[in-house]
């Protein structure tokens, strides 16, 4: 490969230095033997310079900056280090009939970042397809092993565009390559989260691994029993359940799942409950999360720009929608919402099995409320409002701040009068998510 200093001697880029940061917008500008460099033109905003002598190749940033008055943009090029540039070369010259197509590009995610590596799939995919799919096998791997949303973005134009290519990339995720904890276990554990309200599932699964792992054995009979005191209205004792989360529950919850979520709660001896930001759930892998835990309740925050997503989130032909139409309870509180984005939310064909949804805190109004009743929501029992323009139910506390009574708002009655009687219209108790 190339020499460590050959490209010192060059004579179109040996001058420019390694990193070089601009202004322009102001009175700065890129030295001239920049404009010798040949642009790949793979992104807009970022993008690979090659020298024509060297075949050096350079990362080119275009970031808005801006100050006071004036409107400043800044660039940046930067020489990619040697084994970064090999590894790009690799890929940009894949071979279309090349066996080798992972190998290249696990190196170049290894050498590059999945930003630049992701511009140049993107390229190879729209110029020469046959050697794009030389990649999707890594990619996929790719995929299941980050999460990376460049990575998710490519794979789901190329299922979008080429029906046998989804194909191909939902057979691919089905023979799903993680590291397997032990032989049996597994189809037990994805028959748990592939059926999220059969228990006795969740029980057998404890007796296969009271041996390997006693404490994840109890966590999961003593949530079981939890939540059956819970349904009939008794709040348990929590602290043994305390212990063992904290003690274990970060290598319970898994490898996926701490990347991705905010916070998570376990309930029924799994995680159950995902607080997720709504641009990092869209991004990342509600597939493999619905695959490794058997999510009910999801958290959804800074939904305000992503409504319409989660709404029709239908990524890999459904698969994704697993999560979605298990989910027994959705809050979208806090989120600044309006009217319309819950109309929007609860048009969603995927949310039938919601029996709680969390709007307070949002900006709405009754509009909201008409949304919800007048969707198909069969399963509803409880539409916590509070805080909103529209609350349903107006709460005297004590000043330990336990609810001491609740009375209905007047909205309540017009919604009756509108509606009928729903079970979330009367319900004046918000029920314990584990209740559910
Ligand atoms: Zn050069």
């Amino acid at each position: 490969m190339m020499d460590q200093d050959a490209h010192r001697q060059c004579g179109v880029c040996g001058g420019l230095p390694d990193y070089l940061k601009v202004r322009t917008g102001s009175d700065e500008s890129f030295p001239l033997s920049v404009k010798q460099l040949i642009r790949l033109h793979l992104g807009q905003d970022a993008d690979l310079y090659q020298c024509p002598s060297c075949n050096s190749l350079f990362r080119w940033q275009d970031l808005p900056q801006f100050y006071g008055s004036g409107n400043n943009w800044e660039e940046e090029l930067t020489r990619l280090p040697d084994a970064s540039a090999a590894a790009a070369w690799g890929l940009l010259e894949l071979s279309d009939d090349s066996a080798a197509g992972t190998r290249v590009l696990q190196r170049a995610f290894e050498e590059l970042s999945p930003e630049v590596v992701c511009e140049i799939v993107g390229r190879l995919r729209a110029t020469r397809p046959a050697a794009f799919g030389q990649l999707v096998s890594g990619l996929v791997d790719q995929f299941i092993r980050t999460g990376d949303a460049g990575v998710v973005r490519i794979l789901e134009n190329y299922c979008r565009e080429d029906s046998q290519g989804a194909s191909a990339v939902c057979e691919l995720l089905g023979s799903d390559p993680r590291p397997k904890s032990k032989a049996a276990e597994v189809p037990l554990l994805a028959a748990v989260c592939g059926h999220p309200e059969n228990e006795a599932l969740r029980l057998a699964y404890a007796t296969e691994i009271k041996a390997s792992d006693p404490d994840r054995a109890l966590l999961i009979e003593l949530q079981l029993e939890h939540r059956a005191a819970r349904r009939r209205g008794i709040e348990p004792d929590q602290r043994r359940v305390r212990e063992l989360v904290a003690a274990h529950g970060a290598r319970w919850a898994g490898w996926l799942i701490p990347g991705v979520a905010q916070r998570y709660e376990f309930y029924g001896g799994f995680v159950e409950l995902l607080e997720v930001d709504a641009a990092k759930l869209l991004s990342s892998s509600p597939y493999l999360i619905a695959q490794h835990a058997p999510i009910r309740h999801l958290r959804v925050r800074q939904a305000k720009a992503h409504v319409d997503e989660l709404a029709g989130l239908d990524r890999f032909g459904g698969l994704v929608l697993k999560m979605l139409s298990r989910l027994v309870s959705l809050d979208v509180s806090n989120c600044e919402l309006e009217d319309a984005d819950i109309e929007t939310l609860v048009r969603s064909p995927h949310l039938g099995g919601l029996r709680m949804l969390d709007i307070s805190g949002n900006p709405t109004g009754i509009g909201a409320l008409r949304a919800i009743a007048r969707a198909g929501l069969p399963a509803l029992q409880y539409v916590d409002a509070e805080m909103t323009r529209a609350p349903l139910l107006i709460h005297i506390t004590d000043t330990d701040g336990s609810i001491r009574e609740s009375t209905w708002t007047s909205l309540r009655a017009t919604l009756v009068a509108e509606f009928g009687h729903r079970p979330w219209l009367d319900a004046q108790r918000k029920p314990h998510l584990d209740s559910l």
